[in-house]
Formats: C-alpha cells, sequence, structure tokens
C-alpha cells in the first residue's frame, strides 16, 4: 500500500536551474528507503517535495492519499502526516525539551496539555532523553538534540517520517545513539525516507536503496544487490 508516490516530479530555480528532472519514486507502508548520491545532486529538495516544504513545478506527489499541489495551497494537513528531522535538528531554542515535543500537538492538535505532556515524556523516554526533559536544548549534545527533533516529529503521529542527512551533523560518537533510534523506528514499522551517507545504515537497515545524481534517480536495489555489485 502506497503512502508515498511522487511521479515525474520537476522542479527548477528562477535562475534556470533544473534540480530535479522528472524523479519517481513510491514508498510503501513499512517501508524504509535510502537516497544516496552526491552532494547537490537534488536529494534534499526531493524529499521536501513530500513535506511542502519546497514548491515544484510539474509531475505529482500524493502523500498517503493526499495530493500536494504545485504552489502548496493546502499545505496544513500534509505537514500534520509527515515528521522532518533536519541535519541542524532546528529546534526552538527558547523552549525546553519538553516544550519543543509538544509545542506542535498542543497548538496544531489542540491536545490538552496534559495529554500532550504524558505523550512527549512517553516519547522522550524512548529515545532515551527523559531525563533532559527540563532543559534548553543548547544544554545537550548534537546527539541528544536529534533525538529530541526525533521525538518531536513522531509526537504528530506522522504516517511518514523524512530524514534530510540527521547524523551528517554530529561528531562520530553521537552517530550510533540516532542511527540506533532509527533502526528501531524502522522495526516498528514506520514508513521513512533517509538522505544519507550511512552506508552501514543503509545496509542493515534499507528495503531499498535509491541513487540520485543530477536531478535524476539513476540506480535503485536492495542493499544487497547495491553494495554488493562490482
Ligand atoms: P543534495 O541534497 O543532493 O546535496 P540539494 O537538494 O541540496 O542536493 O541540491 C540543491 C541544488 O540546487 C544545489 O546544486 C544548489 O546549489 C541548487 N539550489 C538550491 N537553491 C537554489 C536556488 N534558490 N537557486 C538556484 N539553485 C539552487
Ligand atoms: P544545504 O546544502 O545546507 O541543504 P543549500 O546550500 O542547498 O543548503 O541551500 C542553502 C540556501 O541557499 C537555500 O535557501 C537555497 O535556496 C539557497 N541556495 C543554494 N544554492 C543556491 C544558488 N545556486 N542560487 C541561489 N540560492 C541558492
Amino acid at each position: 500500500e502506497p503512502v508515498i508516490v511522487a511521479q515525474d516530479v520537476e522542479k527548477w530555480y528562477d535562475n534556470g536551474f533544473h534540480v530535479l528532472k522528472g524523479v519517481s519514486l513510491t514508498v510503501n507502508r513499512g517501508e524504509v528507503v535510502v537516497i544516496m548520491g552526491p552532494s547537490g545532486s537534488g536529494k534534499s529538495t526531493f524529499i521536501r517535495t513530500f513535506n511542502a516544504l519546497e514548491p515544484y513545478q510539474k509531475g505529482r506527489i500524493e502523500i498517503d492519499g493526499i495530493l500536494i499541489s504545485h504552489d502548496l495551497k493546502d499545505i496544513e494537513k500534509v505537514r500534520k502526516e509527515v515528521g522532518m528531522v533536519f541535519q541542524q535538528f532546528n529546534l526552538f531554542p527558547h523552549l525546553t525539551v519538553l516544550q519543543n515535543v509538544t509545542l506542535a500537538p498542543i497548538w496544531v492538535r489542540r491536545w490538552p496539555k496534559r495529554k500532550a505532556n504524558e505523550v512527549a515524556m512517553q516519547l522522550l523516554e524512548r529515545v532515551g532523553i527523559a531525563e533532559q526533559a527540563k532543559k534548553f536544548p543548547g544544554q545537550l549534545s548534537g546527539g541528544q538534540q536529534q533525538r529530541v527533533a526525533i521525538a518531536r516529529s513522531l509526537a504528530m503521529q506522522p504516517k511518514a517520517m523524512l530524514f534530510d542527512e540527521p547524523t551528517s551533523a554530529l561528531d562520530p560518537e553521537m552517530v550510533r545513539e540516532v542511527l540506533d533510534v532509527m533502526r528501531e523506528l524502522a522495526g516498528e514499522g514506520m514508513t521513512m525516507v533517509c538522505v544519507t551517507h550511512e552506508v552501514g545504515f543503509a545496509r542493515e537497515v534499507a528495503d531499498r536503496v535509491v541513487l540520485m545524481a543530477d536531478g535524476m534517480l539513476v540506480e535503485e536495489g536492495t542493499p544487497d544487490a547495491f553494495f554488493n555489485n562490482p
């Protein structure tokens, strides 16, 4: 059952740069797809279109049956369905860890504060950050902040999660703890699309690896086929 359907997506900038040249990808429920490829090839731009963070000019994108129009009208609906984790965490620095996680459930989902707090604490427990709930993001390590960002996304109970180089800004010793949380999520059946250079993660967790180059998907396969072919 498809959750993310992107068909012949094209995007270009005002200066004429054609960043996506007709990209198609279908991600089924529970599937984990890793997108790899050289820097500047359009990977980040592509997954940002799934969350209506980037407008596109041609093609069609549907998230769990919701059409994302080219001009990004009605984006609120789709933003609720798709969680996104960024390279730079993007936490609110003036809010505590707990407040970061409860913000959207309270203001977008209209959950009562008490319910939002309970759910948030469960999620922080799950990503191993519960003891830090009252701290501010700046008091946490990068790996801890990224796990808060994952908890924040999960609080909206998304249908799918997008990860844009989630470990690229981390010191090496913190990469593992974030990848472990992502691996657990995958194991629980979360539908995930990850842009990452972490070959180990791709090999062990991905159902499918796709290679993007110059605005196109140029190769796709199971991790075994992908990494073991000469
Ligand atoms: P990747 O995630 O594979 O590194 P990106 O999706 O970030 O690639 O690629 C974006 C490409 O589009 C880069 O080559 C970047 O220079 C270009 N780009 C981004 N924004 C603009 C813009 N406003 N105008 C023109 N080119 C842009
Ligand atoms: P990152 O690689 O961190 O994802 P980018 O370098 O692709 O980010 O883009 C950072 C910002 O600069 C974006 O707002 C993007 O639109 C803008 N940008 C990137 N490349 C260009 C470009 N060639 N011309 C104009 N704006 C660009």
